[in-house]
């Protein structure tokens, strides 16, 4: 038995809760991804704030239940899970290291800004590949593995990968 006394507070929570893995990309993280928004803790009860990727992703049930135990597993008692979906998600709140777990992955990150991509004039950026580094890539499909990513292919290496699309 440990004698070691946890300490609950919100950096301790925080911390435990930023440890759950995306399902589907197990290199990133929650806060990777920008999907841990918020932990509040009350004595041995935490409450946990997140906003899902894309909706319909099946990916956020597994990554609430992953919280769940991960919280519970570091002896809090009660823990809620909240889900917001104002503000909307998007991949501009991937963090830098959570893009560079991506192109390490051999996932092409998000290219560009959403905020520019959803603007009156809608850029498309060239999407680099993850394996030579090419501009000279092309999507083969639009859904790849799951609904977030597409399926691209390289025409430098000839190589297929998946890019995480821009939302
Ligand atoms: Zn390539």
């Amino acid at each position: 038995m440990s004698t070691q006394t946890v300490v609950h507070s919100r950096e301790h929570a925080w911390r435990v809760a930023a440890s759950v893995t995306d399902p589907e990309v197990p290199v990133l993280t929650i806060e990777d991804l920008g999907v841990l928004r918020d932990v509040k803790v009350d004595g041995d009860r935490a409450v946990v704030t997140i906003t899902p990727t894309y909706s319909g992703c099946p990916a956020v049930e597994a990554m609430r239940d992953d919280v769940i135990l991960a919280l519970t597993a570091a002896g809090y008692d009660t823990v809620e899970v909240r889900t917001t979906l104002s503000p909307a998600w998007t991949t501009d709140w991937m963090t830098v290291a959570g893009n560079r777990k991506l192109t390490e992955y051999g996932i092409a990150p998000p290219s560009g800004r959403a905020s520019v991509a959803q603007g009156p004039i809608r850029l498309r950026m060239a999407v680099k590949c993850p394996r030579c580094g090419s501009l000279d890539t092309r999507e083969v499909a639009h859904f790849g593995s799951t609904s977030c990513k597409a399926l691209y292919e390289c025409r430098a290496c000839l190589e297929p990968f998946d890019h995480f699309k821009v939302l």
